[in-house]
């Protein structure tokens, strides 16, 4: 009982790992297929070109001395001839197909039809060889060079080398009628497909090892690029708002200060802050907080122009930068983001509210606010002087 129950784990595992090696060699074949074009391209090519020159030298080279050298000839010439037209339809279609992004069905068989066409054309040159050359030269190299040069699914490549071993066996039967040599030239045929099929199975599966590494170090990166994006995401925004934190703020900000001495610029600070909204969170609870918030931030991005930089302060307190701004554009610009925030409905609870918020506004110039300290001071000065003028309005600090 127990033998017949490993018996049976063996033989699920064995099917696991089978299905595991189509699946991976499915997997790959697409990348295959192109591999195979570029590859066949340059060889059809090749062939091409050897064939003609194979063709001129049968015909003209030599004396033909007897009916069996006539035969052996016209053969070589004919399976030339017939390689010639195979591997320029080849060579135009891969030339054609190469290139392309995506595979279909006639595209993958095209490898195909190539091994098929080198390996009949080593069975058929090696046969009709047999009477004048009575060895396997031809089919060997032809299996060799199929095994090398393309890829084809190992599941394939077995059953393709097994076929060409049959037509090898059956050809040389036709041909060769000196029995020893024929026993031979079959035995010696199994070597050159053996060597074949094995030479297929071990690049596939090396260039398959490959190309799942290329995708593997592809995938990293691009978890890395996003795991990149994330930190910065988190190191210089707000993930609540989307708005920039206090760190990138400040970054830019000491990007900023030195420009007002050296070109005598103009940039306006204010700091804002929602008026009573400790009652918000009591009233409706923290999350109803966060998301009036969140409105908030998206009301403030709105108002302001493309080159202003908001930033959430902290809390319910937002920075925000005016860029080559005059204090007379700055409180305007505070002016208007205080009526749009009053004038802002918030959804609650299915009921709709109103906020205001007080605003602080600093100039930074050379003559004044010229430190980050100062303007923090400042700034921070004039949001006070808001909240006690009463709330909901705008105070200004200009030295
Ligand atoms: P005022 O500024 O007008 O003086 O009154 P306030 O009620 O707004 O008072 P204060 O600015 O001192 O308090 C801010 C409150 O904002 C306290 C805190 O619970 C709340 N708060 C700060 N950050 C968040 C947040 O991220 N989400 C929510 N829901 N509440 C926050
Ligand atoms: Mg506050
Ligand atoms: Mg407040």
């Amino acid at each position: 009982m127990k033998t017949i129950h490993r018996i049976g784990n063996a033989a699920s595992k064995l099917k696991q790992a089978c299905c595991n090696v189509l699946e991976r060699n499915r997997s790959v074949s697409d990348e295959m297929v192109f591999i195979n074009l570029q590859r066949l391209f340059y060889t059809c090519s090749v062939t091409v070109l050897v064939n003609i020159v194979y063709i001129w030298m049968f015909y003209k080279g030599l004396e033909v001395n007897s009916e069996t050298e006539r035969l052996w000839r016209m053969g070589v010439i004919l399976c030339h001839g017939l390689s010639f037209c195979l591997a320029l339809l080849l060579a135009l279609l891969c030339s054609y197909f190469k290139n392309r992004a995506q595979t279909n069905l006639f595209v993958r068989i095209i490898p195909y039809v190539a091994a098929s066409g080198f390996l009949s054309f080593g069975v058929f040159v090696t046969a009709f060889a047999q009477s004048v050359i009575p060895n396997i030269t031809p089919f060997l190299v032809t299996c060799m060079i199929v095994g090398s040069l393309i890829f084809i699914r190992p599941s394939f490549a077995i059953v393709f080398y097994a076929v060409a071993f049959g037509a090898f066996y059956y050809a040389l039967g036709i041909t060769q009628t000196n029995p020893v040599i024929l026993f031979s030239n079959r035995i010696n045929g199994i070597t050159a497909v053996a060597l074949g099929c094995a030479l297929s199975i071990i690049l596939w599966n090396a260039k398959a090892a490959d190309i799942l590494q290329g995708r593997f170090i592809v995938k990293q990166q691009e978890e890395l690029e996003e795991k990149n994006k994330e930190f910065v995401f988190l190191a210089f925004y707000d993930p609540m708002t989307s708005l920039y934190n206090r760190r990138k703020l400040e970054e830019l900000l000491k990007h900023e200060m030195p420009m007002i001495y050296e070109y005598d610029y103009e940039a306006c600070l204010i700091l804002m802050d929602i008026d009573h909204f400790k009652r918000i969170n009591d009233n409706y609870g923290h999350p109803e907080g966060d998301a009036v918030i969140r409105q908030l931030a998206a009301t403030l991005l709105e108002t302001t122009r493309k080159d202003d930089l908001v930033a959430r302060w902290g809390g319910e307190e937002f920075l925000v930068l005016l860029p080559n701004t005059s204090l007379e554009a700055g409180i305007r610009m505070a002016e208007r983001l205080r009526e749009v925030v009053q004038d802002s409905v918030f959804t609650i609870q299915e009921q709709t509210i109103h906020i205001t918020a007080s605003f602080g506004v600093v100039p930074l110039r050379r003559d004044c606010n010229n430190t980050l300290e100062l303007a923090y001071r400042n700034v921070d000065k004039a949001l006070y002087m808001a909240k006690d003028k009463g709330r909901n309005c705008v105070a200004v600090v200009s030295r």
